[in-house]
């Protein structure tokens, strides 16, 4: 993304009948386009070709272990929010074979396959917490000692088409992140919806090169001074409506004082070490790798494999676990997010998209944790 600034921030209209086009440019530009569509009745992200692929006149309603879409009259195509799919599973994919080998007449050899392209995704729909969330990480696999170049490959030509949020879910709290409503940088092209009695249309604003050709080859009319008022007015409605909130200041120092707390055995009590929260959590990276043969011991594979805090293998050293209860896991894992990831990548590792809440079955939420040790924390 290397727009002169005045580029990066013209602003367009994008048509609703023109989201096939930007589709299919991007198609032309040898994209694969991925985006929100509708499956088992939640909003997740797959490869779509087709407009008709994004649901229109659907929205979302999560809360703490609750998630339902439903139709509605006045729903426009991102009248949601986040679902269970976050971007990761197209930028580290949540398995992926490092070898195979087989044994023929007692002897084992690798099976070389025909090295596959690298798939270069055009994301459209992304939210601004789910950039944030991509550039945190951005420093885990790209930014420290040892770069990922499985993750490198992928992320090095994606392309992003942002959608700010209008209505946010009941579990969001990217404002106290400090990572949205609105997205202010690390996008391609970023859209507004605007939805009127009689008016449904978008503000682009341009992020990049790859934005400006967009807006030319759409040929994308200038926004105009009352277009331009009802996005900042649909981002401002959007920032007073979020349904969750937590208190950041300190928070480093607050959970790091505060490791004998006697909520910790309280969240312990209703974790149920699922790993849920780990797997839809936009900015988890954690991994291993793992060896299987098939039934009749013939073919091996070595895979990397999402992985999770929360499973009791994860922490095993010499001997075995060091995070032997929910709590300490639980512990872990919040602590991590909220505090020890700012003294190692510099940036909270939590960007306030809900998922964690939403998706725990027994519906324990980060940031009434986080409030309930701020209100009987330790020292000061
Ligand atoms: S910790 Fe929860 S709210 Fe924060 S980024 Fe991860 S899933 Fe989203
Ligand atoms: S906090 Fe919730 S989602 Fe996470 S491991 Fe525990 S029960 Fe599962």
């Amino acid at each position: 993304m290397s727009a002169s600034e005045s580029a990066a921030k013209s602003k367009f209209v994008l048509r609703t009948n023109q989201i096939q086009a930007l589709i299919d440019f991007l198609r032309e530009r040898g994209y694969r386009t991925a985006g929100p569509t509708i499956r088992d009745c939640a909003v997740i992200y797959d490869e779509i070709n087709n407009a008709e692929q994004i649901p229109l006149g659907v929205a979302d309603e999560q809360e703490a272990g609750f998630y339902r879409v439903k139709k509605r009259k006045e729903a426009g195509y991102f009248s949601y929010v986040v679902g269970a799919h976050s971007w990761k599973k197209f930028l580290n994919p949540p398995r992926f074979t490092l070898w195979k080998a087989k044994m023929d007449n007692g002897e084992m050899s690798l099976v070389v396959d025909e090295p596959q392209a690298v798939p270069h995704y055009a994301f459209i729909g992304v939210r601004p917490c789910e950039i944030a969330a991509i550039a945190v990480q951005d420093r885990v696999y790209l930014d420290g000692p040892y770069v990922d170049n499985l993750y490198k490959e992928r992320r090095s030509a994606i392309a992003i088409i942002a959608v700010n949020c209008a209505h946010p879910g009941g579990t969001c709290f990217c404002v106290s992140m400090d990572t949205g409503p609105e997205a202010k940088s690390g996008f391609d092209l970023a859209l507004t919806e605007i939805q009127e009695t009689n008016r449904h249309l978008f503000v682009a604003t341009t992020g990049s090169d790859l934005g400006v050709e967009i807006a030319k080859a759409l040929k994308l009319e200038p926004a105009t001074p009352d277009d331009i008022a009802d996005e900042a007015a649909t981002i401002k409605r959007a920032a007073g409506k979020m349904g969750r909130k937590i208190d950041t200041s300190h928070i480093n120092e607050l959970l790091q004082r505060n490791e004998d707390h006697p909520r910790w055995n309280h969240v312990g009590d209703r974790c149920l070490n699922c790993a849920n929260c780990t797997m839809v959590c936009p900015t988890c990276f954690c991994m291993t790798v793992e060896d299987t043969t098939d039934i009749t011991g013939k073919t091996a594979e070595r895979s990397r494999r999402w992985d999770s805090c929360f499973t009791i293998e994860f922490s095993h050293i010499h001997g075995g676990a060091v995070r032997t209860s929910a709590s300490a896991r639980y512990r872990h894992w919040m602590t991590h997010k909220l505090a020890s990831w700012q003294d190692q990548f510099g940036v909270s590792g939590c960007v306030g998209c809900g998922r964690c809440i939403t998706w725990c079955p027994v519906g324990i939420d980060i940031t009434e944790e986080a409030a309930a040790i701020r209100a009987s924390s330790r020292g000061e």
